[in-house]
């Protein structure tokens, strides 16, 4: 059974970043502050609902509703094409490298 969205999380849409693709332009990070953040390593990572940096490989959290366009536009123009906006079937909504 699926899990039941948190508040004001997309049930839809998650996202997390490929750190070993991430050159460090910060472009994510202007563009939606509240879900992607450098860690001291230079390299962009995902905040949980409460702000927590999720720094193991691959972790995703789910896109906040009010900052979902905000997430789509990063992984669409990602220059690392690291950001990987996925489906709970794991369709790639955006994001990735390019076909
Ligand atoms: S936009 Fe992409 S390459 Fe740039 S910091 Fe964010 S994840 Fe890394």
């Amino acid at each position: 059974m699926a899990t039941p969205a948190k508040p004001g999380v997309s049930a839809d849409l998650r996202v997390r970043v490929d750190q070993g693709a991430c050159t460090g332009d910060g472009l994510c990070v202007q563009l939606a502050p509240s879900v992607f953040e450098f860690d001291v390593d230079g390299l962009a990572y995902v905040k949980d609902e409460t702000g927590d940096l999720q720094t193991s490989e691959g972790a995703y959290v789910g896109v906040p509703l009010p900052v979902v366009n905000a997430v789509l536009d990063a992984a669409d123009e990602c220059p690392g094409t690291c950001i990987y906006v996925t489906r709970p079937d794991g369709t790639i909504e955006a994001g990735g490298p390019a076909d």
